[in-house]
Parts: C-alpha cells; structure tokens; sequence
C-alpha cells in the first residue's frame, strides 16, 4: 500500500513526500534527478531514479511495489525555458504522463493527484480565475499541462482512472523546519532570486518589464505556500480514496502581489536593500493570475493557513539564509 510520487526529488514533490511520510503513508519515489535533488529524496521512502518516459523502467516500480495511488509531479516546469525548446516539453511532460497512463492501467492503479498550472488559462479575460474560465494557454509550458489534463481526462473515461487536477497559481516559501526548500539550477523563480539577491549572491535582481497593464507597471501573481499547497494534494488523495469524482481545482490565495510588492515585502522581512532593475518582458508571461480557489475550499475541505506574503517569504528565507548554496554543489 503506497503512494507513487512522481518528481518527488524536486521543489513541490519533496514537500509532498515529506508530508505524506508525516502522516504515516509508505512512499515510493520516481525521480529521474534532471532537475530534482538527491539530497531533497526523504530518507524514509523508497527511491527509484529513472525517467518517467521509459516504460520499462516504470513497469518494473510497479512491479517491486504495492502502489495504490500516483501523485504526478515530474515535468519540466519553465515558462521561458519552455518557448525556446518546445519539443522538450512535449517529450517530457506529455509523452511521460502518456507512459504513466499505460502502465497505470496495466496494473490496475486508478488514482491520480496531477500536478497542474494556471498557465493553462493565458491571459484570463478576468480575475480571479475560476475553474470554469477558458484556458488560452500563451505559453508551450502550459500547453503541454492542459494536453497532460486532457489526456488523463480520456484515460479516465475509457478506463475508469479517477483523477485531480491541481492548478497551481505562484507556488513559494519552504517546509517550516527549514531542512528542505527551492534548489532549481539555474535559479528562475521570483522569490529565491529575490532572496539570493537578499544574500549578496546576485548584484541585483532583474524585474521581467514594467510597462505592463498594473498599477505599478510589474506582473501579477497569486502566491501560494508550498505546505498549503501539498495539504490540498493530501486532501484530493483523501476525496479520491473516498471515491470523488474526478475533478479540477485551482490552488491560490485568491490576492495578487506585483513583483515590486514582492521585492519591497523580502526587504522587510530580511531587513536588506535587494537592489532591482526593469528589464525586458519575459516571453509567455500573462500580466496578472489571481486564482479563485473557492472550489478547494468548498469540495476538498481545503483551509490554507500559511499563506501570506510574510509567512511564505519567512520560511523560504529560513531556507536560503540557513542553506545559501542549497542542497550543495554537484548534488
Ligand atoms: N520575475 C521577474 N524577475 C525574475 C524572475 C521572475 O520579474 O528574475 C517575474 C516573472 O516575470 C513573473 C513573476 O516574477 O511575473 C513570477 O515568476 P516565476 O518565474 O517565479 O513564476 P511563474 O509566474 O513563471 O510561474
């Protein structure tokens, strides 16, 4: 009896082992470590490297272990990265849920928590965002998450797969202990880049346009706190195994920051200057995502309780300021 957690050696899949493991589940990690870390892998589960897209590989998990449920979080997950190597995101994240899926039947596993985005939308006409809005995607990233969807969603009605789709909005902040947090090489997201700014480890950080439609010119987002975000996938785990129908629900915190608020709010919680510049838009960026998340709160019984700009940065500087070079070189 155990959880598959696919990527759970990278930001968001170690946060989830680690929960999982807290509250007593036997966990199986596949992780193929192109951008996961060793050192993230929970001591206590059982870890198999490889890649998701080698159904030899997957077939043989399934075949060592007893696994009842899949958590999928292997996927390449960058906006930019992703209009500049579009195949790659197709081979990775589509062709590897589509080897999931086959081997999922093939054993008869029939839940799936899947680790979706609110890049599906695009540009939304209005925020906040509800689940039932059109998904424009304006990025290949989140192309490639809206056809993973899609595929799971007939996989389902052919072959009975119960499934739900979480769709992220700014996922941010780290485990409160400290002992596990945001390692991503190279670093691209807003609040590690702030922070290693924060630290001295950057000259400056470089704010992706500030000609945009806000009121101070810089994007919008919906930050969420990694923990909260992992307690709805614990609950969606839950609803599954009590059998819920499949379902999609966005995971956010129904606010939205500029990236300046973001910046101004880490100078008051580290106490440092984090020097910034404007630079050039970032390819595939929408200027604001605000998630209506009600529908978690309403179905799952989701109540994140973490979830402010000073918690979130507060932990993700317990992380960085304690782990300046993460999980260390070469690892
Ligand atoms: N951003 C920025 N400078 C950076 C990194 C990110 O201005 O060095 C902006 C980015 O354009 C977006 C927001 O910060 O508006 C959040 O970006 P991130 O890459 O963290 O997450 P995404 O929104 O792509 O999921």
């Amino acid at each position: 009896m155990s959880v598959l957690v696919l990527g759970g050696a990278g930001y968001i899949g170690s946060h989830a082992v680690y929960q999982l493991i807290d509250k007593g589940e036997s966990v199986v990690i596949v992780d193929n470590l192109e951008t996961g870390q060793r050192k993230a892998v929970h001591p206590e589960a059982h870890f198999y490297e490889g890649d998701v897209r080698d159904i030899y590989f997957l077939r043989s998990v399934f075949q060592k272990e007893q696994i009842d449920d899949v958590i999928h979080f292997a996927a390449n997950s960058l906006v930019g990265e992703s209009m500049k190597h579009p195949l790659k995101y197709f081979d990775n994240n589509v062709h590897g849920t589509q080897v999931l899926l086959q081997v999922m039947i093939e054993y008869g596993v029939k839940n799936i928590v899947f680790s979706s985005t609110a890049a599906v939308y695009g540009e939304p006409e209005s925020v906040p965002i509800t689940e039932e809005m059109p998904t424009v995607p304006t990025s290949t990233y989140g192309e490639t998450k809206l056809i993973m969807e899609k595929l799971i969603k007939r996989t389902d009605e052919a072959h009975g797969i119960n499934y739900v789709s979480l769709r992220y909005f700014n996922v941010a902040g780290a485990r409160e202990t400290g002992d596990i947090g945001e390692d991503h090489r190279p670093e691209t997201h807003l609040v590690p880049i702030i922070l290693q700014t924060a630290l001295g480890q950057r000259s400056h950080i470089t704010i992706f346009g500030g000609d945009y439609d806000t009121p101070d010119g810089t994007c919008i987002r919906d930050y969420v706190h990694v923990e909260d975000l992992i307690d709805a996938h614990l609950l969606a785990l839950d609803y599954l195994r009590h059998g819920g129908k499949s379902n999609v629900f966005n995971l956010g915190s129904n606010q939205g920051f500029s990236v300046k608020e973001m910046i101004d709010a880490a100078r008051t919680v580290t106490g440092r200057e984090i020097p910034a510049n404007i630079g050039d838009r970032r390819a595939g960026d929408p200027s604001i995502l605000i998630a209506g998340s009600s529908k978690a709160k309403r179905v799952l019984g989701w109540k994140p309780s973490r979830t402010s700009v000073a918690k979130i940065i507060e932990d993700a500087w317990k992380w960085h300021s304690s782990h300046p070079n993460g999980y260390g070189k070469g690892e």
